[in-house]
């Protein structure tokens, strides 16, 4: 039911309380109207039938007087009456039913009264008075004037008790209507009384439901709804609250997913800021692959991949860092199209995208490394999950990643390429004197500190001034580059290669006491005595080189200690004819013991 109809009930009672009261009012009045046009006529009729009896009473005091007088003036009333009585009879007939007949014997009595007691009197008395007087004496006239009255008094009884009824009647109406009035004013009262309490009831119910709703969603509470019931216009109202809760529910959600997405992004990007600042902090590549692996993995999180840099020659990807459980391969630069097109590649998921040579197969991204115009290498990504896409977020996050990642790295590489100028002899790559003085000092410390063993090997080339004036400065360098070739790869893991100046190289050798290091420098002298060195299609003929090795312990415990114990050995063993292996004595210089004889 819509609101209108039910406030329109509400007022139906009122409205049937006016109605009633209108028709009771209506009937009540044509009653009372009736009763008085009735009244009025039953009056009117006592009005008429006294005017008769006047008239009869005219009729017998004339006719009386005429009788004792004889004067023709006393008949003046009887003539009058004569004239006016038939007319106030008709009149009186006129408005009157005559149920019991009264009218009809008044005018019997008065036509038998002029036929029978006037008429002979008049005529006697016109004889002589004294038959006219005999004729009164017979009390015939009396008699049916008595009767007269008899029937005119009975008649305005009637009339004077219909009348009495008639206002009997009109009162008990009144008073019917008055109850009635009251009765039925009062049912509306109560009636239209309940329907306003019922209205208003619904009406505050549901507007309370509407305020206890809109409270709930002020407070925040998600998915408010209210019970679709009541009139039409709480039907309207309820489905739009709800719509409007469901949508600000929805935006409610969508806003707090914007905030976590926010809060993520914000997170995210303070864990990019750190990995800058970590990356800022390493002081070499290899450094930088480690913190490489350690933020990849919380960086772009569902992936697992590896990043490849150029080799020195560019010909190859190595892989500098992996993450996800990802074995990094060397791949060729040219089978990679992201590397190719300079764009981020996604064989698998993008369809025209063919998959990279030496790619991994499946679905995967490659995103090419640039930084000031130079490619660096490549990122390659893959689902942590076989099988599964790339998250969808990762292609927002990739580009502020890989700038970051492209920008370390550029600036690690500049940073090893200095350092290796700074630390390495250019023409053979081995580490120039600064770095072995740098690693002197730290190695000897180290032994001091740890009682490892360390040992030191210093080496000279054979007259190679000869070599040079044989056959050129070319050729010297070039023997000079394969000597050092040599001398790296026999150089154990952590051991330090060094080319601190002309033709002299030396070798530290952390954890190698001096009979290990002996050993070592030897192998190293017979590796070098037993090449046949050709250069430009010459051959150089032999190179020979001679070794002095000494090993850290006091005295020995200084690095320029160290270092001269192992050119002393070095000098001797030229002395002793050159191409030998002289090991330094750790307490007297001059029961150094020559190894190898020339
Ligand atoms: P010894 O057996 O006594 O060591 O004789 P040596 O000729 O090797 O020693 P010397 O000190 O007389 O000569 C060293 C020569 O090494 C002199 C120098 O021209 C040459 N030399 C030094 N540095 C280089 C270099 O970078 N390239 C070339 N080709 N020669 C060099
Ligand atoms: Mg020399
Ligand atoms: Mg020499």
């Amino acid at each position: 039911m819509n609101l209108r109809r039910l406030l329109l009930l509400s007022q139906v009672p009122f409205w049937a309380l006016l109605v009633a009261a209108f028709v009771l009012l209506s009937s009540t009045l044509d009653a009372r109207v009736q009763a008085t046009e009735r009244a009025d006529q039953t009056r009117a009729r006592l009005v008429s039938v006294a005017q008769v009896m006047q008239h009869v009473v005219d009729l017998e005091t004339g006719l009386r007087g005429y009788v004792i007088t004889g004067e023709p003036r006393f008949l003046d009333p009887y003539n009058a009456a004569q004239v006016a009585l038939p007319q106030a009879l008709a009149a009186l007939e006129l408005g009157s039913s005559d149920q019991d007949g009264s009218l009809g014997r008044i005018r019997a009595l008065i036509g038998r009264w002029q036929n029978e007691v006037a008429a002979p009197e008049l005529l006697a008395r016109q004889s002589s008075a004294a038959a006219a007087a005999a004729l009164v004496k017979t009390g015939r006239g009396k008699a049916i004037l008595d009767e007269i009255r008899t029937q005119v008094e009975r008649y305005s009884a009637g009339q004077a008790a219909s009348l009495a009824e008639l206002e009997a009647v009109a009162s008990a109406q009144l008073r019917r209507l008055r109850l009635t009035l009251l009765g039925v004013g009062g049912v509306a009262l109560l009636a239209s009384l309940l329907a306003t309490l019922f209205s208003a009831h619904k009406l505050s119910s549901s507007f309370g439901r509407f305020t206890a709703a809109v409270r709930r969603v002020s407070e925040g509470e998600d998915g408010v709804q209210v019970e679709d019931r009541g009139s039409v216009e709480m039907h309207v109202l309820a489905r739009a609250f709800n719509h409007m809760s469901g949508a600000l529910t929805l935006a409610q959600q969508e806003a707090a997913m914007r905030a976590d997405e926010l809060t993520a992004r914000n997170d995210w990007m303070a864990q990019l800021g750190d990995f800058g600042d970590w990356m800022q902090a390493a002081r070499s590549l290899d450094e930088g692959a480690r913190i490489l692996e350690c933020a990849l993995p919380e960086l772009l999180p569902g992936t697992r991949g590896t990043l490849l840099q150029h080799n020195a020659s560019r010909n190859l990807l190595l892989p500098l860092a992996t993450w996800g459980g990802e074995t990094g391969v060397a791949t060729p630069p040219d089978g990679c199209w992201a590397l190719r097109r300079g764009e981020i590649v996604s064989p698998g998921a993008d369809r025209l995208a063919p998959a990279c040579l030496g790619g991994p197969g499946g679905t995967y991204t490659c995103v090419p490394l640039f930084s000031h115009g130079e490619t660096l290498g490549i990122m390659r990504l893959r689902p942590a999950v076989e099988g599964q896409e790339l998250p969808e977020a990762l292609r927002a996050l990739l580009p502020g990643i890989v700038r970051q990642v492209s920008l370390a790295l550029a600036g690690l590489r500049l940073q090893d390429r200095l350092l290796q100028q700074s630390i390495r002899d250019p023409l053979t790559g081995l580490f120039n004197r600064r770095r072995l003085e740098d690693e002197l000092a730290a190695q000897t410390a180290h032994a001091a500190a740890s009682g490892q063993p360390l040992s030191l090997i210093a080496l000279d080339v054979d007259h190679f001034k000869r070599l040079n004036d044989t056959f050129g400065h070319d050729a010297g360098d070039a023997a000079l580059v394969r000597l050092s070739a040599a001398l790296r790869d026999m150089a154990p893991p952590g051991s330090t290669p060094a080319r601190p100046g002309g033709e002299e190289f030396s070798l530290l050798l952390p954890g190698y006491d001096l009979v290990a290091a002996t050993a070592l420098a030897e192998r190293l002298r017979a590796e070098i005595a037993g090449w046949a060195l050709t250069h430009a299609g010459i051959a150089l003929g032999q190179i020979t080189v001679s070794l002095g090795v000494a090993g850290y312990a006091p005295p020995l415990s200084t690095p320029d200690a160290l270092v001269r114990a192992a050119d002393e050995a070095l000098y001797s063993a030229k002395r002793q004819g050159r191409n030998r292996v002289v090991e330094a004595a750790p307490l007297h210089p001059e029961a150094w013991l020559t190894l190898t004889p020339g």
